[in-house]
């Protein structure tokens, strides 16, 4: 903005050009100090401002006003005054100034705005005239139109002029609406079909007509006068010799009327609904005067503090008895706010209040001042109050839900710890102490006590005890009948005891044995399957009393408590009846071992006596003695060869392995060969074949165990077989390992019971025993072999009568020697 500063003291001149410089550099200041300067400076540059001392040493700052205003220049004024010479500021403002300043204390700071407000102003002022008026005039006399038309090009050239010559063409126009493209209606009193007071009429009946009307006549008549300005007419203007110099005024006066009219009505519609809408809501709007002392007074108001505080305006119209309603802990930061807001801060406060029936409620105050320049000070305040007690209640309630829920995941993240823990020990010992350091630590409790139930005697017996004295609780029993513990047992409830000592179920001995006084106690059930184990005690609640979610607490710990409990009574029988099966196991291991070495003994000299008969060292023998002696040696081989196994299976000890290489191919040939033998002679007539490659790749291996395997394998194949079935075995390498299998066509094997037959003494049907006979050994030692070499078995089979094979798997050695 470009300035140009009249002021003929420098000191001033010097300040306001600093504070320019400072706040609003946007601002370009030139400095004159006498009217003439200002004169001839306004002739050599454009200004868009000129802020002027009213007295200078060479005249008068309204008449470098006038000069400017007479000249039409498109500057704004803002003239300074000094105190005490606000007259001559209000003749200024009439005179066209835009905007006056006092000279008092800190004016130049308020210098950028004044200068910004001024020149805005200007320029609505500035847009307002420049706005074209459309004016349609009705008149038949074309002299009397162009004479208009000319005047009004000269004079007024912001008026343009649509002319018609009828009053019919003029009901036309406003039929078609096309009127209110105008702003106001000339209407000359005697057109040709009607007069204009007929035509306003008509006009108005329809309130058809949105812009104003000036009527024009002939001859002054004051009844037409009045009875035009009733029907609604804006204005009325005579022909007289100069009427045309005061159609302009007219026009735009009316123009402005009807406008000014159409504004205020806006403004008290709007006012209307919000004094409607300020009704229905709780919020109040008020204003206050304030005096030069600071008192403030009501000036005004809106909306429900009746409904809000109960009291009603007339009580509360002298400020100070505002205070008398704030709730005494908010009176600082309420004073707070009207000290902002009377120095000039606009402030927002939330407070309470004390309403008439004695009900504190939350009030949002927002409050606004009003600076007067001239005044040096506030003198108003507008504001909206509005009741907020329902939303700081609700806030109040969300952290207050929150903290409750806070409080509760701290508390369940406690107390699943606790259950872990708890739960996560199975002996018994430990579950009882973990019990009774949470349910302590949970609680705050004096002492806790697990008591636990023997049902052989039905007492409770003090199992774990914290707390002072409590070391010579432990053991101490309690018959089930008698104390809140007994009665907590009994009922499986939970007792809430507040005084104890008066508490018919009380049980004082404890107390006794104890250096504790029971006052508050908590108990409740351990139950575990619907069964009472015991009860958990917590005496003495250190911080206030036991409350509902104590009790949930207690029962959520004393649920795990009762799992606990249970699993490490079980885990301690399991313990015990595992104990007992280790002995027993390792008593038939021993026997088993013992019996076969015993039977060893026996069996070598019975061979010795069979080898005797059959050399004929004792004699020679009949043919029937021959035949007896071959069946003895017959049972004699089964019986070593079971006697073997089982001492085998006992004792077998990789250590104690001949390892040695073995051509797989070769040693199987040679293997099979007593057993084709063998089986050749059987009745069963079985058919033996041999799927074996001429060579397979070199094993690590015992081959009397190896024999061992392929024996027991064979021996059950031919068992299981029918009559004249047909036994294979074969071998084939695969993925670095060394396949053996031996299939029959025989009983199968169910698919669940694949797995357990490779157990010692096993058998599939116990009652088959005795039809195929069998110990359950041959295939355990199969597999324990089978281990020892590094390998594994296994078996498959479609099912019952569907035949089996069984496979044992070897790894193969590498060239160097080694085991793949
Ligand atoms: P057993 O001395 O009883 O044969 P094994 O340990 O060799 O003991 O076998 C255990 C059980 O596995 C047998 O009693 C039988 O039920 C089943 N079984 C073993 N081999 C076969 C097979 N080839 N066909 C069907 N069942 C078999």
């Amino acid at each position: 903005m470009n300035v140009l500063y009249v002021e003929d003291d420098p000191l001033d001149a010097e300040l306001t050009r600093r504070e320019l410089l400072k706040t609003a550099p946007l601002i370009r200041l030139d400095v004159v100090s006498t009217l003439r300067d200002a004169m001839v400076r306004l002739e050599q540059a454009p200004y868009e401002m000129v802020l002027t001392d009213i007295r200078l040493q060479d005249g008068d700052g309204l008449a470098l006003l006038a000069h400017i205003r007479e000249r039409d220049l498109p500057i704004a004024v803002t003239l300074i005054t000094g105190s005490g010479d606000e007259e001559t500021a209000v003749a200024a403002l009439k005179a066209g100034a835009d905007d006056y300043l006092v000279k008092r204390a800190g004016y130049h700071a308020r210098l950028p705005l004044t200068l910004e407000n001024a020149l805005e102003r200007h320029r609505a002022e500035t847009a307002r005239r420049a706005r074209p008026l459309h004016v349609l005039y009705a008149e038949d006399n074309a002299v009397d139109i162009d004479l208009t038309r000319r005047h009004l090009a000269r004079h007024a050239p912001f008026i343009y002029l649509d002319a018609v010559s009828t009053a019919a063409q003029v009901l036309e126009r406003v039929e078609q609406f096309a009127v209110n493209g105008y702003d106001v209606l000339l209407l000359d009193y005697q057109l040709p079909d009607a007069n204009g007071l007929e035509l306003l009429r008509e006009l108005r009946q329809g309130r058809k007509l949105d812009i104003p009307v000036v009527l024009v006549t002939g001859q002054g008549n004051e009844e037409l006068a009045v009875q035009s300005l009733r029907l609604g007419a804006a204005d009325y203007v005579v022909k007289t010799s100069d009427y045309l110099y005061k159609l302009p005024w007219a026009l735009e006066n009316a123009f402005h009327r009807v406008q000014l009219a159409r504004e205020q009505a806006a403004l008290r519609e709007s006012e209307a609904r919000y004094r409607l809408i300020s009704e229905l809501t709780s919020d109040i709007t008020y204003a206050f005067r304030v005096g030069p002392d600071g008192a403030f007074a009501l000036e005004w108001n809106a909306g429900a503090l009746g409904r809000m505080a109960g009291y009603t305006w007339q009580g509360l119209e002298e400020g100070k008895n505002l205070l008398a309603l704030v709730y005494p802990d908010d009176l600082p930061v309420y004073q707070a706010h009207l000290a902002a807001v009377l120095a000039g801060q606009s402030d927002v406060v939330e407070f309470r209040i004390i309403a008439k029936d004695g009900d504190v409620r939350w009030v949002r105050d927002y409050a606004r001042p009003v600076w007067d320049e001239a005044a040096g000070r506030v003198v108003r305040f507008y504001g909206a109050a509005q009741d907020i007690t329902e939303r700081r209640h609700a806030e109040e309630e969300v952290k207050r839900l929150n903290q409750d829920l806070e409080r509760r995941a701290r508390e369940l993240a406690a107390l699943n710890q606790a259950g872990r823990a708890i739960t996560s020990t199975l002996k018994l010992e430990a579950v009882l102490k973990l019990v009774i350091g949470e349910v302590k630590s949970l609680l705050n409790v004096e002492g806790t006590s697990v008591l636990l139930r023997d049902p052989s005697s039905d007492e409770l017996v003090f199992a774990a005890s914290t707390g002072a004295g409590s070391e010579g609780l432990v053991g101490t029993r309690i018959p089930i009948t008698v104390g809140i513990a007994g009665w907590v047992a009994r009922e499986r409830k939970p007792a809430w005891v507040t005084d104890a000592q008066h508490d018919s179920r009380f049980y004082g001995q404890i107390d006794a044995v104890t250096s504790l006084t029971t006052r508050s106690l908590l108990a409740v059930p351990l139950v575990f399957k619907g069964v009472v184990w015991g009860v958990v005690e917590a005496i003495n609640k250190t911080d206030g009393t036991f409350s509902q979610r104590d009790c949930e607490v207690l029962e959520a710990l004393a649920s795990s408590a009762a799992i606990a409990i249970e699993n490490a009574q079980l885990y301690t029988s399991l313990q015990e009846s595992n104990t007992r099966l280790q002995t027993a196991l390792k008593a038939k291991d021993d026997m088993i071992r013992n019996v076969s070495h015993e039977l060893r003994t026996p069996l070598g000299l019975i061979y010795g006596y069979i080898e005797l008969m059959e050399t004929g060292d004792l004699g020679p023998l009949t043919a029937k003695q021959e035949r007896a002696v071959q069946t003895l040696r017959q049972q004699g081989d089964r019986l070593r060869f079971m006697v073997e196994r089982l001492l085998a299976l006992q004792t077998l000890d990789p250590e104690k392995m001949r390892w040695e290489q073995v051509d797989l191919s070769q040693w199987l040939r040679q293997a099979m060969r007593p057993w084709e033998a063998r089986i050749a002679k059987s009745k069963a007539k079985i058919e033996l074949q041999l799927d074996v490659p001429p060579s397979l790749p070199p094993l690590i291996a015992d081959p009397d165990f190896m024999g061992q395997i392929i024996g027991n394998l064979l021996d059950n194949a031919v068992k299981f077989s029918p009559q004249g079935g047909q036994v294979r075995v074969s071998a084939w390498t695969e993925s670095g390992q060394v396949i053996m299998a031996v299939s029959d066509h025989g009983i199968g094997i169910p698919p669940d019971k694949l797995q357990q037959i490779f157990e010692r003494f096993y058998q599939v049907d116990a009652s088959s025993t005795r039809r195929y006979g069998g110990m359950g050994i041959g295939l355990a030692l199969c597999r324990a072999i089978a281990e020892a070499h590094g390998g594994k078995v296994w078996a498959e089979s479609a099912g019952n009568g569907q035949g089996s094979t069984f496979y044992v798997a070897l790894p193969m050695m590498t060239t160097s020697g080694n085991v793949v």
